[in-house]
């Protein structure tokens, strides 16, 4: 099944800059089988926890599928000045320059047990941030998922958290 979703997964050099190779997942998103096969895999991967957390903007879409499917709710994290009410946020670097993201603060009961959902794992740096968030915002982050793992990069061992994905490239 991960070699549908593989298929489906379309890569675009030199986007969003020269030298990158971009992993585009939105012929996964336009196939319904596919999507629903990403779905049912991620599903499998997920154990024992109480909410799901998403990444701005594509772990929203992941995420949100996710939730429905196995019934939790979904917490948005977001980069800096979009959610109205009270956050917490965690900045961090980037290649060029920094950026931030937050979580609202009302939404994340102290101790939950968080599932962190993203469609790429790259350098790890923000999904770094949005488990040293979560954490920082009294949750346990019990596991990170992703679509698409850029392995050459390592990004994995900057999490600090147990952590899978569906395809490696
Ligand atoms: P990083 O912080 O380097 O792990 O990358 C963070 C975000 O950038 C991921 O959530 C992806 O959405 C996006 N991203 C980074 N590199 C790529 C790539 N080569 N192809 C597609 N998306 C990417």
């Amino acid at each position: 099944m991960n070699a549908l979703i593989r298929s489906r997964i379309r890569t675009i050099p030199d986007f969003p800059k020269p030298g990158i190779l971009f992993r585009d997942l939105t012929p996964l998103l336009a196939d319904g089988q596919a999507f629903a096969a990403t779905i049912d895999a991620l599903a499998r991967l997920a154990d024992d926890f109480h909410l799901i957390a998403g990444i701005e903007a594509r772990g929203f879409v992941f995420g949100a599928a996710l939730a429905q499917k196995l019934g939790r709710g979904l917490l948005l994290l977001r980069k800096a000045g979009k959610l109205p009410g009270v956050t917490i946020g965690f900045d961090y670097g980037l290649e060029y320059g920094r950026d931030r993201l937050e979580v609202h603060r009302d939404d994340l009961p102290r101790g939950a047990r968080i599932l962190l959902v993203d469609d790429v794992l790259a350098t790890g740096g923000t999904a770094e941030a949005a488990v040293r968030l979560l954490e920082a915002a009294g949750g346990e982050v019990t596991r990170a998922l992703f679509v698409v793992e850029l392995g050459d990069l390592g990004g994995g061992a900057r999490l600090g958290v147990p952590y899978q994905s569906l395809v490696t490239f």
